[in-house]
């Protein structure tokens, strides 16, 4: 009962209520789209955790805030957690921010939001940009249900793994890639998917080069084959609708390995590696290899 009347006496107060983290969502290019709400939040906590003291100081100084700026980051958020969950034990606010877009969405935030919650701390979210969410609304590929990959893992056995798994995916896939991984990418997904799978790239959103690039696959790759990537981007691929798995015939596989061979790789890495994306043996791959070289 104390509880409630606690929460209540709180909410007939003024944003920010004591002891309660917020997580703040900031523009992802165009400063515009910082919601009054969250400007508001911005200058009136105790403190804010962010990602780059210099980068979110950026923005701090227009919309004039003087809140103190305190590094969250993937290489001290443990220590810092505990630093963070005394300040909101004094009843103090803080607000959680990332370098661009939402916290927690391949962002910091998650591991505090749940620290906080454990601790029974209220977290509310002032919602902003999304990078993923804004491509997806967009792209005019089926939104009613979806499915968000981030980054795909760097290690090139579980990438595989991860891209095999999004090939079969029925929903839109939302996917975040750098500019100069960005046509490894489609090759892999071309591989794995077809060439002919619709994909929609959304560049720079909100900024003044914002552009949607994009039908199939096959355009995509030709398409930055000539332009190179600048910017950032996002990938949403359409789902596997045929309910078929893409079959990559034994002829696409020798083709791949031998490209790869080409490019100065060892053929018994380049023959591990074209197993692992295609499932074919790595045996057969590098018999066929020799009897290719024996001839
Ligand atoms: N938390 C952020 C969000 O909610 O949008 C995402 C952070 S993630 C570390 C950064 C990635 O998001 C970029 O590498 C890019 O793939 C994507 N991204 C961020 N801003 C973008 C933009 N303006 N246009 C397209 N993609 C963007």
């Amino acid at each position: 009962m104390d509880l409630i009347k606690d929460y209540q006496s709180k909410k007939d107060r003024s944003e920010p209520y004591p002891g309660t983290l917020y997580i703040v969502g900031t523009p992802i290019g165009n400063l515009g789209d910082l919601s009054p709400r969250a400007k508001s939040i911005l200058k009136n906590v105790s403190l804010i955790a962010c990602e780059d003291t210099r980068r979110s100081g950026q923005l701090l100084k227009t919309i004039k805030s003087k809140v103190p700026l305190l590094s969250y980051h993937k290489h001290n958020f443990k220590s810092r957690q505990s630093q963070l969950l005394e300040i909101l034990k004094n009843d103090e606010s803080i607000a959680l921010i990332s370098d661009a877009g939402l916290p927690g969405i391949n962002d910091p935030g998650e591991e505090l939001v749940h620290a906080a919650r454990s601790n029974n701390f209220e977290v509310i979210c002032i919602p902003g940009p999304c990078a993923a969410i804004t491509a997806l609304v967009i792209s005019g590929l089926p939104s009613q249900r979806f499915c968000f990959e981030g980054f795909l893992p760097k290690k090139q056995s579980e990438r595989n793994k991860r891209l095999k798994e999004i090939s079969k995916e029925h929903r839109t896939t939302l996917i975040y890639e750098s500019p100069h991984q960005l046509i490894k990418l489609l090759k892999d997904l071309s591989t794995l998917c077809g060439k002919e799978r619709p994909i929609k790239i959304a560049r720079e959103l909100t900024k003044i080069y914002e552009e949607t690039i994009g039908t199939t696959i096959e355009e995509v790759i030709k398409y930055f084959s000539a332009n190179r990537p600048k910017g950032e981007f996002t990938i949403v691929l359409g789902g596997n609708n045929n309910n078929q798995e893409y079959i990559i015939t034994e002829l696409e596989a020798l083709n791949e390995l031998n490209k790869l061979i080409d490019k100065g790789e060892k053929p018994n890495i380049a023959a591990k590696k074209i197993s692992e994306q295609t499932g074919y043996k790595k045996n057969w791959l590098y018999s066929k290899l020799h009897n290719k070289l024996d001839k």
